[in-house]
Formats: structure tokens, sequence, C-alpha cells
């Protein structure tokens, strides 16, 4: 099934607002295995838009169509459908009861033009609306559909999963299962090459790669009459890719984040961390933090930024600092070793690096990190070098730190088990 998505809004196309609900529609269509090929963002403008909207029909089987539901005059998403139909809009009684209802709970007089959003096209199929008073609209005409939303994204995002995704999975005759392999540490081309053989004959399962920063996400979707069919077909995918990329594979559960991976390897090994940070200045303790419960395991964190603080508070000492520089695998080590005996700790990951866009040096270019980490007596360093501005740099660093703990814990413990 192919659909197409209009986002209407003269905000959108001034660029006053970020188009977030393509982004969600557009993620939510590939998830389900609809197939997204244009998406238009047109202004409050009933021409452009009927436009539009006929255009779409002739190159898609759905469209899903996002704002301009509002009770305002230039909200005008509805009536421009309903007349690409032909269709007339009627007053809805079960929407005008809960318009109603809506404004009671809150003991507030209705305004009157809201009742312009109890009007409804003829035969269209009425989405509840939890969250607001614009009720969403199914329109469907001659094997083709139209599914409108409400423009807040507080409204879209619960009516779609509540209503649009209970329809389109009864639309669609066959199951879907889709399985997120996420990995870290390596780039996404290298990912592609090594799976080169799988993405090359897929057909069912489907496998598709998405790069983030630090991290490429491998989607394995397959359709079968039964989820219970569509699961089996995933299965052996899913173990072929963890079989390929090994340990760069630290989940496959779509909603667990390198750092909640991090956290949950240190609990399960009795671990506990502290974090030395000079250029990403306390960035990697804040992604630590973000994981709920990481306070049985995250004992603290030093930003050292200048060379005297990582005298002081980790011990680095002064030769090391005048021999090799501040962005040196050894001050990166010395770190990552003061941090430990500081705190007690058994793990201490440590970076030190250059953000720029100054400070560069010809053996020391902007973008060169040192990334250090000391597990149970054993320290190892890496040499990274990140492209891109500053910000994108200390992303690039506090990601490879994340991935440097994770294998250095696994690595370790594989050893401790291999020695046994
Ligand atoms: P309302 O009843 O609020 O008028 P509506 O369905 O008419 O709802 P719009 O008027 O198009 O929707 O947008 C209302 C608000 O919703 C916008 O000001 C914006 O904050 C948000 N919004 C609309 N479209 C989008 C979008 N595509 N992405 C993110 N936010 C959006
Ligand atoms: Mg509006």
């Amino acid at each position: 099934m192919v659909v197409e998505l209009i986002s209407v809004g003269t905000e959108l196309l001034l660029g006053n607002i970020v188009n977030t609900n393509a982004q969600y529609l557009a993620q939510q269509c590939a998830g389900l295995g609809l197939s997204v090929y244009y998406q238009t963002c047109v202004g409050d403008n009933g021409k452009r838009l009927s436009d539009a909207i006929c255009l779409a029909l002739t190159r898609a089987d759905m469209v899903i169509l996002g704002g301009g539901l509002g009770p305002t005059e230039d909200d005008i998403t509805k009536e421009t459908a309903a007349a690409v139909w032909g269709m007339e809009l009627k007053e809805d009684t079960h929407t005008k009861e809960r318009i109603q209802a809506y404004f009671h709970g809150r003991e507030k007089n209705i305004p009157e033009n809201n009742w312009k959003q109890a009007m409804v096209p003829s035969g269209a199929l009425v989405l509840d609306n939890d969250n607001g008073t614009a009720p969403g609209l199914i329109l469907e005409k001659e094997g083709k559909t139209m599914i409108l939303l409400p423009g807040p994204p507080n409204e879209l995002i619960p009516m779609f999963q509540e209503s649009v995704v209970p329809y389109l999975k009864k639309k669609r005759s066959s199951a879907l299962v889709s399985v997120m392999v996420k990995s870290s540490g390596i780039g996404e081309s290298k990912v592609a090459a090594m799976l080169k053989d799988l993405i090359d004959n897929q057909t069912n399962p489907t496998i598709a790669t998405y790069a983030k920063t630090g991290e490429v996400d491998i989607r394995v979707t397959a359709s079968a009459a039964t989820e219970k069919e569509a699961g089996k077909l995933v299965k052996p995918v899913v173990e072929r890719i963890r079989g390929v990329l090994k340990e760069a594979v630290f989940t496959t559960d779509e909603t667990v984040t390198l750092e909640q991976e991090v956290v949950r390897l240190l609990d399960k090994h009795g671990l506990t961390l502290v974090t030395a940070e000079s250029c990403t200045g306390g960035l990697l303790g804040g992604r630590l933090v973000n994981v709920a419960g990481v306070s049985d395991v995250y004992k603290a964190g030093f930003i050292t930024y200048s060379n005297k603080a990582k005298r002081k508070y980790l011990g680095v000492s002064k030769n090391t600092l005048k021999k090799y520089g501040a962005v040196s695998k050894e001050t990166a080590k010395e770190m990552a070793k003061g941090g430990v005996f500081q705190t007690d700790a058994d793990v201490c990951v440590a970076i030190t690096g250059l953000a720029g866009p100054g400070g560069a040096t010809k053996e020391k270019p902007v973008g060169l990190v040192y990334i250090a980490c000391y597990v149970n007596d054993k320290i190892q360093v890496k040499e990274c070098h990140f492209k891109g501005n500053r910000n994108k740099i200390r992303e690039q660093a506090v990601i490879c730190a994340l991935d440097t703990v994770r294998r250095c814990i696994l690595e370790h413990y594989h050893e401790t088990a291999r020695k046994q």
C-alpha cells in the first residue's frame, strides 16, 4: 500500500515550526510496512491544498493529511478534502456531544466557531480526539482513503496510535513483524558492507539500515499471514545479523538506548562507574544520568577542563602533561586511573580531546579525541578522529565513550569466563 503525506499550515511553510508530524508519520508508516514515496507541505490555501490532494490521490492509495482541522477561518483541510470528493458536510451528533463535554469539563463557554468542528463529511469515519476538540476523519472513495488528523502533535500522535494504527492493520491483509537490531562502534558503510549479502538478497524480511551519530540501527521487517509466521521469518535473519556484527550489536529491543545498555551491564556485573571528562564537559555524565536507576552504579563525574584540574582532582602528573600534552594517550590513561583511585570505583572512562574550532596543531588536529577505559586493573585507550563542528565532535566522543565502556566490560567478562 502506497501512502502519501500532506502537511497543512503556513507556519510550516515559513519555517516557523518544525514539521515533526511528518517525521513521526513517515516513521510510523515505515514501521507498518507502508510505502511513502512523496511528502508535501502546503499552506492554508484552498486552491493549492486542493491541487495537492488531487495530485497525491493519483499517486497513492492513501493520503494522510495533518493540520488545519481547527475552528478558525484558516482551518480548511476538512472542507477542501470533502470538496475534492464531492462530499457534503453534516453535523455529527456524537462529535457535538463530545465538544460539549470537553468544554463542560473545563467549565468554559464554548466559542461559537468550535461548532464548525462537529461538521463531518457524509460517510466519514470519525476518530475521537481525547486531547482536543477537532475529531480526526477517515474518508473512503473508490478504493482510496484520506485520513485527516489535527495538527498539534499531542493530539495527532495519540490519535494515530489509538485509532489509525488499528485501522491500517485491519486494512492490510497480512501481519507485519519488525525487529530493530541496534549497533554501535561501526560506521554505516562498514555495516552495510558486512551485511551486503543479506541486504542484496532481501525480499521478506526486508532489511534497512538507519545511521545515527555513532550508532547504526538495522530494521528487519517480515510480512506473513499471521504475526507468528512473520516472527518466524524475522528471527533467523536477526540471528544472522548478530553473527556478522557480533559485539557491535548492543540490543534488539527498540526502546533500549546505548546508555541504558551500559548501565545494565554495570549492574549485571556489580560494577560501579566514574567518568572523567575534559572536552565533553559533563555531557557523558548527563547522558548516563538520563537512565533511571543509574544511582546504583554511577558514583561520580569529574569535569577537569584545565591542566591544573586534571592534576589536582585526578592526579595526572605534571610531567605527562608537559611531555605529551593534555590531549594524549598518556593523559587519558592517567585520568582514568585517577578517577578510580579517587573514588574506589571499578570502572572509569576518561575523555580528552580537541573539539575545536581553535587550538589545532599539525600533530593534533581538531577532532582528535582519546578515550581511556579502566576496568578492574586493565586499561585500554582509543585514539579517535571525529569530523564535524564542536558539538558534533563532543557528541561523537560521548557515544564512543559509552561504546568503549560497553565493549571493555564485555571483553573483561568474556576473558574471565574463558580463564575459569
Ligand atoms: P488547532 O485546533 O490547534 O488549530 P489544527 O488541526 O488546525 O489545530 P494547525 O492549526 O495546523 O492544526 O496547527 C496547530 C498547531 O499544531 C501549530 O501551531 C503547531 O504548534 C502544531 N503543528 C501543526 N502542524 C504541525 C506539524 N506538522 N509538526 C509539528 N507541529 C505541528
Ligand atoms: Mg488551526
